[in-house]
């Protein structure tokens, strides 16, 4: 019997962990933590669903902590299997993951040290020592090659933009014989996106599982670099600060490539770039080791032409560094983590910028419902940050054009050469409204059959052997 189970990013965008088992074989397809209201987050405390000692391998399909960020965890439990994960993935994972595991000691610390937790003791959710464990078992696999694991499973990756090193995967499941196959889209990327490759055309299977994070919106038309230009044309006019909250991996370095073309183009005067980051050189260095990842072409590129650096890029690494970038006044770029507003640096940003109405806030990414990020892009006029009351005066702007994920459209485009009609299409990764919208226009647009499913919903997979068999035995 083929089963596949709906762990995480179901009803929900966060937490993607699918679990496939091929009678008593599994395997997980992301293992991503949860991220947003309390409610969810209290899940990452949780034991897992399943025996984590029973699970062959993770196949990790990108980066992001939302697909990665439960490994330390299932690690713990008893997993010892491999992650097999793009090489741009096994290294941006392992920044991610330590940097995660490195601001929750700190934020657990503060905490103890504020007497801000409800607990006896503030604790991380994993540690650095967990975390290495984890990427103690990661394995660099290319995407196009099929690799096995047993005699149940075999998987291929297929670029799916979004960001560097990020994938969908193809699984072919072999139940004695009876197969059948499933693709996972993980996170799709737009197309025509500075530094970042279009999604590939995906392959025919039997099953799909479908992101759906923006199913209901469309990103606005503009072209990104006209609107950051724009942008920055008024925050150099104003002398004003520019917050841009994103991850230290892909959107930074997206930003700065643009803000760079731009200045170089002379569409506009030079500007301070800001980018405060234990992790920034690590993640730029990244880009540069895998050229065949992303769009630039590095030989075009003197070696005197910094595309993700230069004179007016500067890189905070330390905390001190990090503070005393409260004093800086504009005109300036400041980009720091996290995306969602969730913590790390770009808090102390926040409790010091947005009562100033001197500084716009872009927001790039998405934001997950219950994230600080959500509430202030939802326009709330006071938000409370590690219990304080902060009053939102600065201008805040969102920069859709930007967002690393496909609108429901792209979805569409994506999957537009698909002529074979998949036996279900199971709709998840986003809130229910989005997903729901989702579901609709592939109905509408393809006539597929979609399926939301609910968090630890279990579902059985036909085989096209089983029907063969059934056919044989009418015969
Ligand atoms: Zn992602």
């Amino acid at each position: 019997m083929i089963t596949l189970s709906f762990h995480g990013a179901a009803g929900t965008v966060t937490g993607s962990k699918y679990l496939l088992t091929v009678n008593n074989r599994s395997i997980l397809v992301d293992c991503g933590m949860f991220q947003g209201s309390r409610q969810l987050r209290q899940r990452n405390w949780r034991k897992m669903p399943f025996r984590a000692s029973t699970v062959s391998a993770v196949i990790a399909t990108h980066s992001h902590i939302d697909h990665i960020g439960a490994i330390p965890r299932l690690v713990r439990e008893g997993f010892s299997g491999q992650v097999f994960a793009t090489p741009p993935t096994a290294d941006i994972g392992q920044v991610s993951l330590m940097d995660s595991a490195y601001l929750m000691e700190e934020d657990a610390a503060y905490r103890n040290r504020k007497k801000l937790t409800r607990h006896k003791v503030a604790l991380p959710l994993f540690s650095r020592e967990d975390a290495i464990k984890a990427i103690e078992l990661f394995c660099p696999t290319e995407p196009g090659r099929w690799t096995a694991i047993g005699s149940e499973f075999r998987f291929r990756f297929h670029i799916a933009g979004h960001i560097l090193g990020a994938m969908s995967v193809e699984v072919e499941l072999n139940d004695r014989g009876r197969k059948t196959s499933i693709l996972f889209s993980g996170d799709i990327g737009r197309y025509a996106v500075p530094l970042v490759s279009d999604p590939a055309e995906p392959p025919e299977t039997n099953y799909l599982v479908c992101e759906s994070t923006y199913g209901s919106d469309v990103h606005p038309p503009e072209d990104p670099f006209f609107m950051l230009a724009s942008v920055l044309d008024d925050v150099l006019k104003h002398k004003s600060v520019l917050l841009i909250p994103a991850f230290a991996v892909g959107r930074t370095q997206q930003i700065v490539y643009m803000i760079n073309t731009l200045t170089r183009q002379g569409r506009i005067k030079p500007i301070d770039v800001h980018i405060d980051s234990p992790m920034a050189i690590k993640a730029t260095n990244i880009y540069r080791k895998y050229p065949d990842y992303h769009t630039i072409d590095l030989s075009a590129i003197g070696d005197d032409d910094d595309f993700l650096g230069g004179p007016n890029v500067h890189i905070h690494r330390d905390r001190a560094s990090s503070k005393a970038l409260n004093k800086l006044k504009g005109p300036a770029v400041i980009i720091s983590a996290s995306g969602m507003m969730t913590g790390g640096r770009i808090m102390h940003h926040l409790i010091h910028r947005l009562p100033d109405r001197k500084t716009t806030l872009a927001l790039v990414g998405f934001m997950a419902q219950g994230t600080l990020g959500r509430k202030v892009e939802d326009g709330e006029k006071l938000v409370y940050i590690h219990k304080m009351p902060v009053k939102v005066r600065a201008r805040v702007m969102k920069l859709g054009g930007l967002s690393g994920h496909a609108d429901y459209y792209e979805i569409g485009h994506w999957l537009e050469k698909v002529e074979k009609r998949p036996k279900r299409v199971f709709i998840t990764h986003g809130e229910p409204d989005e997903s729901k919208a989702m579901a609709a226009y592939l109905k509408e647009q393809k006539g597929w059959a979609c399926t939301i499913p609910v968090l630890d919903q279990t579902i059985e997979l036909d085989t096209d052997g089983a029907q063969a068999d059934e056919k044989s035995h009418q015969g």
